[in-house]
């Protein structure tokens, strides 16, 4: 019987000094197990010599193979392209950084063999995460899930092996503003998890600062869900029912009855704070307003998700 192939893909941008040790480590896995494998590295518009590397080791091993992008559109778009353009049976999403364990692959297979059609690694911890990160991934999860748009599995990772039918539906989607895992979350089809602990990074820096994870959290919002649009219309409703009634009291004590307590309210005052409040509403209103618009205009432009330069497919 023909072996199956198996796509590993693996988003780089600056990790020429992680690329050669990856590579060993999964040609050294795939030694041992009986499938084909495709090396798939998107070199997300690295600045350093990372192409020249991929170049060097796919032209002395056919297995590998690149897509070299004309700058950098961020992993969520890198993955992305490996997997549109892949050929396995089922693909792996590994970082290049060795932080996840690749030892774990022949059990992902394993598990796709007994019949999941979506693998997926689970971060016990990461010592290696400073403490703003940390907290900013559990608001983030927290918000996800609290939004009401897609399930997000906490401490999910992009370390995921996904089956042919999976990776067909995935290739569907056309929005740019993307979540690669919110993304296979939302397609369902059934799960398996894999628990494991993050390595450290050894080589090279973490190309996702806190700034950068604090737009991809809002993107995910914005994306995935209503949930801003929805709170700015809670926050209107909760100031109606605050304002609504004091204005009526205001009313009523001052002018029904005559100032019985002695509020002595100005009339300017009173006007000038209902004012001032409603031209908060309407500002946050508008803020949040050209945030979804954005979005909308994005998808719209319907752009070509990535440019690649160059590639060996
Ligand atoms: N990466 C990428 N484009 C970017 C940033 C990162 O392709 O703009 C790749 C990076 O080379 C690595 C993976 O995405 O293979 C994870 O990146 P990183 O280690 O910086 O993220 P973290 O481990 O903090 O999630
Ligand atoms: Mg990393």
């Amino acid at each position: 019987m023909e072996k199956k192939l198996i796509s590993i893909i693996i988003p780089a941008y600056n990790e020429a000094e992680n690329i050669p040790f990856i590579y060993r480590e999964i040609k050294d896995i795939f030694k041992n197990i009986p499938y084909k494998c495709e090396i798939i590295f998107v070199n997300d518009g690295s600045a350093d010599n990372t192409q020249e590397i991929l170049k060097n080791l796919a032209g002395k091993d056919e297995q590998v193979k690149y897509l070299e992008f004309s700058r950098n559109f961020g992993k969520e778009i890198a993955t992305t392209a490996g997997i549109n353009k892949c050929n396995g049976d089922a693909c792996f999403m590994i970082d290049a950084d060795l932080q996840h364990p690749t030892e774990l692959i022949p059990k992902f297979i394993e598990k796709w063999e007994a019949g999941a059609e979506t693998v997926i690694g689970i971060r016990k911890k990461n010592n290696n995460e400073g403490l703003v990160k940390r907290f900013g991934s559990l608001l983030f999860y927290g918000f996800m899930n609290k939004a009401g748009g897609t399930k997000i599995i906490p401490n999910a990772t992009d370390f995921r092996l996904i089956d042919r039918k999976v990776i067909n539906e995935f290739n569907k989607f056309t929005e740019g503003n993307r979540i690669t895992r919110g993304l296979l979350d939302w397609l369902g089809f059934k799960k398996y998890f894999v628990y494991f602990e993050a390595n450290e990074r050894i080589r090279g820096k973490a190309g996702y600062g806190v700034f950068k994870l604090f737009n991809l959290t809002v993107d995910a919002l914005v994306g995935h869900s209503l949930f801003l649009l929805k709170l700015v219309g809670k926050l209107g409703v909760i100031i109606i029912l605050t304002s609504g009634p004091l204005g009526i009291f205001i009313f009523i004590e001052k002018y029904i009855l005559n100032d019985p307590f002695d509020f002595n309210f100005s009339g300017p005052a009173i006007l000038a704070v209902i004012i001032l409040f409603l031209v908060g509403i309407i500002l946050v209103c508008l803020g949040l307003i050209a945030l979804y618009i954005g979005n909308i205009q994005n998808e719209v432009v319907n752009r070509p998700l990535y440019v690649i330069r160059d590639k060996k497919i």
